[in-house]
């Protein structure tokens, strides 16, 4: 077992709410633990350009509520070479940090564990994107917020609507995941959800949207995950339109939106608790694994079988739950 007495900490990947509040209990944990903190900026780019920062207590004060990172992030093509990850290696090593903490996403994790392996360096990850698309962990850090900042997106596009009997095509993110989109649609009522991993034919929608028409609703929104096999908003909107010349549709992209804002209070405390395990696990000599969430109850998984195993993250329940709320 490896004697952990430095522990570097960075974010990588897309940014999502909760990822300062982790950083926020890495650092405080090992400080309390008597181990040093190093913070390094913009992830694996970061670690090759030696931009680095001591952490203490005070340098992660009031940041437990900001959403983004204050390490910043980074997309680092350099760090998928052995000679990029040599130099990143040397940089460490010179700093004497001798343990990582990465948050991010798959591809942050399938580095960190590559790294690992390469140095024989200790690395936990805790997974931070809004997808919930990771295995591991019921949630990832910045799901929680994503849904709310949807949800409330979602309530401020029915006022319009309803105030003009239109119907709103509302695309939310998910290339792979529906999670946001089943979740925040359930949570703000929408007349019809397309998911990329629940096949929803034209037809069917035109149905369900002719349905909530008899039944003389005064607004309709449908939300829409990017990535859908029918296609985005306005591709779905464009065809629906065919169909039904009369209805008056507009289309609503929320973007990026979705990934800033102040993190939610579970994402915050949920942040709080992976931190927390995170560093514990180093100083056990726990190593190339991912913290996650299971109920309420904070595990690891190994990295090997975090990226390599698949798990259908939607609720089955919830999506029959869906289809009779809609109706
Ligand atoms: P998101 O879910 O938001 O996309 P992510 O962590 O998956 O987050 P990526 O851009 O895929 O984001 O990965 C982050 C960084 O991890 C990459 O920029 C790269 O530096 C590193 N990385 C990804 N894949 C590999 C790999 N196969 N080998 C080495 N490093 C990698």
């Amino acid at each position: 077992m490896k004697n952990v007495t430095k522990i570097g900490v960075f974010t990588s990947g897309g940014d999502a709410p909760g990822m300062n509040a982790a950083i926020r209990a890495v650092v405080r944990t090992a400080i309390y633990e008597n181990l040093e903190v190093v913070g390094i900026y913009r992830g694996y780019q970061g670690m090759i350009d030696g931009d680095f920062i001591p952490m203490n207590r005070r340098t992660v004060s009031s940041i437990i509520q900001k959403g983004g990172t204050v390490l910043k992030s980074a997309r680092c093509l350099e760090f998928r070479t052995p000679e990029g990850r040599k130099i990143a290696y040397e940089n460490i090593k010179a700093q004497g940090i001798d343990a990582l903490v990465a948050i991010g996403g798959d591809g942050t994790f399938t580095g960190a564990k590559l790294f690992s392996e390469e140095y024989d360096i200790p690395v936990m990850c805790i997974p931070g994107t809004i997808d919930n698309d990771l295995y591991g962990s019921d949630y990832t850090l910045g799901y929680d917020t994503a849904n709310n900042t949807v949800i409330e997106a979602i309530d401020k596009i029915r006022d319009t609507a309803s105030s003009h009997s239109r119907v709103f095509f509302v695309e939310v993110m998910g290339r792979d995941s529906g999670c946001i989109a089943l979740n925040a649609g359930v949570g703000g009522g929408a007349e019809s959800i397309l998911l990329p991993e629940v096949e929803t034919g034209l037809e069917e929608l035109i149905q369900e949207l002719e349905l909530a028409e008899t039944r003389e609703k005064s607004s309709m929104i449908v939300i829409i995950a990017e990535g859908d096999q029918n296609g985005g908003a306005y591709e779905v909107a464009k065809k629906v339109k065919e169909k039904l010349t009369h209805l008056d549709i507009k289309v609503s992209i929320l973007g990026h939106l979705q990934r800033g804002g102040a993190p939610s209070s579970f994402d915050r405390v949920l942040a709080t608790r992976m931190g927390y395990k995170a560093v514990h696990e180093l100083i056990n000599g726990n190593s190339c694994a991912t913290v996650g969430m299971r109920g309420t109850t904070i595990i690891t998984t190994p990295l090997a079988e975090a990226l390599s195993k698949k798990e259908f993250k939607l609720d089955e329940e919830l999506l029959e739950i869906a289809n009779i709320m809609n109706k």
